[in-house]
């Protein structure tokens, strides 16, 4: 594998993983809020206020997983691939870090 594809300039804006080559997308916010059951008019509403979706920007939800870690920060620290569990560091450029099935094998890292 090419080293350099294994670190990723900024891993959320990815739609494909550059381990496994998984696809990310997880479709249209305001499809999704259709499809549970809500009008077309309070998808959108909904899609809108929460998510901003618009008609010339339908942002899309993503299967990347977001890791939290308490004792580093009170938010996301890694992002994970749902499929391969590849790892990066949110903290230092996205690294990569490896492939981690339990959250306790991630390898401690720093905000600072
Ligand atoms: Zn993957």
């Amino acid at each position: 594998m090419n080293k350099t594809k294994l670190i990723s300039a900024e891993v959320t804006k990815q739609r494909y993983c550059n381990i496994c080559g998984a696809d990310w997308d997880d479709g249209d916010i305001k499809e999704a809020f259709v499809k549970q059951g809500n009008s077309e008019d309070e998808a959108e509403k909904i899609a809108r206020a929460y998510y901003g979706w618009t008609k010339e920007i339908p942002t899309r939800f993503s299967r990347l997983v977001g890791i939290e870690d308490s004792t580093i920060y009170d938010g996301i620290s890694y992002w994970q691939c749902p499929d391969c569990c590849a790892t990066w560091d949110r903290w230092h450029g996205y690294k990569f870090l490896g492939q981690y099935k339990n959250f306790k094998d991630i390898p401690k890292t720093s905000r600072y």
